[in-house]
């Protein structure tokens, strides 16, 4: 999925950087050349306007001149403010070459006029004549030639303005046209991908729907790939995974069955196993007695007796491996208790040349536990331990307790360590690599402490022997 954002993320957010850059670049340059484009305009008119006003003024000073009419000082207060507002519009070389054409030409008009000859003269009518004609040819002229320079800018920006529109058309024709190509490509290529997703993910249900059932299904690969279609097969895998695991705790439930018959047959066979052979010692000794008819001397009897216990000892054995008593836990102080142990079987350590130690924190470890019960487990795995010295060595009892919570307590010898092919058979029922052994020790001791909900565990120390470890709960 990462990798499906990653394929399609990069080229979207390229493509949409690129769009909205291309965008904006366009519509800063339209406003710079909308922007400039109109203040070209807004001169020229100005200028033109300014223009057209001194014609005007000077058509009818002209005008009136041709008809003789010589009170025209008014008109030329007028003409000269319109010149005025001509030459400052005029902001082109060329229009600044013309206004200053039209100035010195009204200038040269002006002292003309001021040096018309009295009425009267007869150099006064040609003089007149002059003058105008003089303002006709050096001013009205050019201020023909302004205006029609003017028009032409107009003209021109009008023609640059169409051209800018015309460009930003089909600028923002291919900004559109390509954001929608891109977008249809990139849906395309998600779309595509989903689809083949899907039917990947389709196909691996269908699979592992297969994998949970008897009858595997048929995976037909077809064209389309709906959530639809999704949805109705995960929930099948679901249903079928419900079944699964129902039947394999139905399973689990009848395999745990199986195996308490198993060991009630082991245990049978145990028991038979255990008391034939005392039995067999009995019924020769009574047998001897009978013929005999002298009865049975002490010795026999306390053989018997010997053979009596042993076969009673198993029985106990069976009995706590068949139907152990529930605990009866209540807060324990585990410091005393393995005390205790090691003091019980200091007597057999010490002739077996076997030093026993104690390695005890200060103070308490409290457990809520069987006291009896956890007696019996160390109890247990002490003999174990000096059965495994029968030369003598190093019994240790560690108590720990960890930050974390759960306490637990070592039983270590110096013995030569559980053989590699007892290790895996170490809590399995009747196994007993001794002659005399039931092999249920351990048995007994792990379910007890499974009952307690602690763990049991053994390992080989390094320094050679073996070390058995009751882990239980704090508290
Ligand atoms: P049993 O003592 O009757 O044999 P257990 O269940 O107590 O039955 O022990 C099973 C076997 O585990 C023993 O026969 C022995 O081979 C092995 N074992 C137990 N404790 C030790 C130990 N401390 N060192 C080496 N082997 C051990």
């Amino acid at each position: 999925m990462a990798g499906f954002r990653l394929q399609y993320l990069g080229p979207v957010i390229l493509i949409t950087l690129c769009l909205i850059t291309l965008s904006t670049f366009a519509a800063v340059s339209l406003l710079h050349q909308q922007a400039s484009a109109t203040h070209m305009l807004r001169e020229n008119v100005q200028s033109r306007q300014a223009a057209a006003d001194l014609r005007g003024g000077l058509n009818v000073l002209v005008e009136l001149e041709h008809r003789k009419v010589e009170n025209v000082a008014d008109l030329h207060v007028q003409a000269d403010t319109n010149l005025r507002a001509v030459e400052v519009s005029a902001d082109q070389p060329e229009e600044q070459a013309l206004a200053g054409k039209m100035r010195a030409g009204f200038d040269a008009y002006l002292r003309r006029w001021q040096a018309l000859p009295p009425v009267g003269d007869p150099r006064h009518d040609q003089a007149f004549v002059d003058a105008t004609r003089f303002l006709e040819e050096n001013v009205l002229f050019a201020c023909r030639a302004y205006e029609a320079y003017n028009d032409r800018r107009v003209e021109e920006s009008t023609r640059g303005h169409e051209q800018v529109l015309r460009q930003l058309a089909w600028g923002m024709a291919t900004v559109g046209g390509l954001g929608t190509v891109a977008g249809l490509v990139l849906g395309f290529g998600v779309a595509r991908s989903l689809s083949r997703s899907i039917r990947r993910l389709r196909v691996q249900l269908r699979d592992a729907a297969g994998m949970l059932g008897p009858d595997p299904p048929e995976i037909v690969l077809t064209g389309e790939a709906e959530f639809h279609g999704l949805h109705a097969e995960a929930d099948q895998l679901t249903a079928r995974i419900e079944d699964v695991v129902r039947t394999l705790n139905q399973r689990d439930r009848e395999v745990l069955r199986a195996e308490q018959l198993a060991a009630v047959g082991q245990l049978a066979a145990g028991v038979g196993h255990e008391i034939r052979n005392p039995l067999t010692s009995i019924k020769m000794l009574v047998q001897a007695g009978l013929e005999d008819g002298s009865g049975l001397a002490l010795d026999d009897l306390r053989v018997i007796e010997g053979e009596v216990r042993r076969m009673e000892r198993s029985l106990r054995t069976f009995l706590d491996f068949a139907r152990p008593p529930a605990p009866e836990r209540r807060p324990t102080d585990l410091v005393p208790l393995v005390t205790g142990v090691a003091d019980l079987l200091r007597g057999r350590a010490e002739k077996q040349r076997v030093g026993v130690h104690l390695d005890l924190p200060p103070g308490g470890v409290a457990v809520t536990a069987d006291g009896e019960q956890l007696r019996q487990v160390l109890v247990n795995l002490g003999l174990n331990a000096l059965d495994a010295m029968p030369g003598g060595g190093e019994l240790r009892f560690g108590l720990k307790q960890w930050v974390t919570g759960p306490v637990e307590i070592e039983v270590a010898d110096t013995g030569p360590g559980i053989a590699p092919g007892v290790m895996p058979r170490l809590f399995e029922p009747f196994f007993s690599t001794k002659d005399t052994g039931l092999g249920l020790g351990l048995v007994i001791s792990k379910r007890i402490v499974d009952d307690h909900g602690g763990t049991m565990s053994a390992a080989n120390r390094p320094g050679g022997g073996a070390s058995f470890f009751v882990k239980l709960n704090a508290g």
